[in-house]
């Protein structure tokens, strides 16, 4: 079995993530490396449509087989906020420094710290969409640790664990990570779809 999939995303970090996970059981190319310079927008209201809106657009102009994935941090004293919003949650013209200094702010003293990150994997294979969740519980802490990561990994410790993810190295967040549970459930996904009759 080999398979080529395009990897509808920009953040090496997710890239770097996802290939871990996979080893190189599947060959993963990148939308760079793919020749496909495009910046694809997140306009709607949950996680499973922003993922569909990735994949499509890319299956759509190259007529490749692609996948995307969304991912939201979920803080239960917020209302699931940043949620779908993350990755602009201090703005358009933020970063990440300045989303988690929102997200502090916004916690303030908050006893309740519990929240998770979701992550939703959107499959295009052979025209059709198939859809993978994994979530990581954990809590918010009340400053930044850790140089390791990204976006809001400074500032979330999974459940079972004293360290931020920023704090752990690729493999130890691996352990716990959302984007790892969503791949495995992908990477099973696949194997069963190509052991048939497909590869
Ligand atoms: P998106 O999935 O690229 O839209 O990411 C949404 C936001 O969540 C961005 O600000 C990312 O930096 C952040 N984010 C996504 N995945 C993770 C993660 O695994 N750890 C920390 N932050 C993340």
């Amino acid at each position: 079995m080999f398979t080529y999939l395009i990897f509808a995303t920009n953040n090496q970090h997710k890239v770097n993530e996802i290939r871990t996970v996979l080893q190189n059981k599947f060959e993963i190319v990148t939308l760079k490396e793919g020749g496909i310079f495009i910046d694809i927008p997140e306009p709607h209201p949950t996680l499973e449509e922003n993922a569909r809106e990735k994949s499509t657009t890319i299956y759509s102009l190259t007529g490749k087989n692609c996948f995307s994935e969304d991912t939201g941090l979920e803080v239960m004293a917020l209302n699931g906020e940043p949620g779908v919003r993350s990755a602009r949650y201090a703005g358009d013209d933020n970063d990440s420094a300045g989303n988690v200094k929102k997200l502090l702010q916004n916690m303030g003293g908050e006893q309740n710290r519990t929240a998770q990150f979701r992550t939703v994997i959107s499959l295009l294979l052979d025209g059709a969409e198939y859809q993978f969740e994994g979530i990581c519980e954990g809590r918010i802490t009340s400053e930044p640790a850790g140089d390791r990561g990204f976006g809001y990994d400074p500032v979330f410790v999974p459940e079972g664990s004293d360290k931020t993810f920023a704090q752990m190295t690729m493999d130890e967040k691996n352990l716990f990570s959302h984007r790892k549970k969503a791949t495995i459930k992908f990477a099973h996904f696949l194997k069963e779809y190509y052991g048939k009759d497909k590869s």
